[in-house]
């Protein structure tokens, strides 16, 4: 005999496939949301639908958007291009309000050992956009972690002989550490004293 209800095992289920979330914190999850009003619960349930429905990547740089082209790319100068791993990348450095560029995101980072290759990332993209505007800067966000300093180095070379700046965030972000548990400070001064490479 099974330990939950059929209903209340599923629920479980679904839970548990979210990022840290163990069969406890699932549970917990799952008695929660018996507890909710049927509203509550719809309403929940609508905003994880809602979030696939309507969330899609910009044409342009690759972060999240609920249009063909985000907000970043329609109003801000993009004559500087900073390249990120991942959307969570962007919101990091997005929350110090002191970059004024638009953004690249990669979607994931070289690593052979894993199999990911540079044509596996938007290595291509970036090219494309680095060819055709006023691109005078690029600054490698990746983390400072050994596939994301790989990338860097291995954009920086290919970009190099298309004429444009090629920057890499500063030392101070913890080696191997990624962006989005950095403190504000710290990659506000990553991004201010940013070297050429
Ligand atoms: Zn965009």
């Amino acid at each position: 005999m099974e330990v939950f209800i059929e209903p209340i095992g599923r629920l479980m289920n679904e839970f548990s496939k979210l990022p840290g979330v163990g069969k406890k914190t699932a549970q917990r999850y799952a008695y929660r949301v018996i507890n909710m009003s049927e509203g509550e619960a719809r309403e929940f349930a609508e905003a994880i639908v809602n979030v696939k429905k309507k969330v899609k990547f910009c044409k342009i740089c690759g972060n999240f958007t609920e249009e063909d082209v985000c907000e970043i790319c329609k109003q801000r100068d993009d004559s500087t291009i900073c390249v990120v791993k991942e959307p969570k990348d962007v919101v990091a450095l997005e929350k110090l309000h002191e970059y004024k560029g638009v953004y690249h995101v990669l979607h994931g980072v070289i690593d052979p050992m894993n199999g990911v290759t540079p044509n596996d990332i938007r290595i291509r993209e970036l090219l494309d956009r680095v060819r055709q505007g006023e691109v005078r800067e690029v600054i490698m966000a990746t983390n400072p972690d050994v596939e994301g300093e790989a990338t860097a180095l291995y954009i920086a070379k290919i970009l190099k002989p298309l004429g444009v700046k090629v920057t890499r965030l500063a030392r101070g972000i913890a080696i191997g550490g990624e962006l989005e548990y950095t403190d504000d400070v710290t990659l506000a001064r990553a991004l201010i004293e940013r070297k050429e490479i």
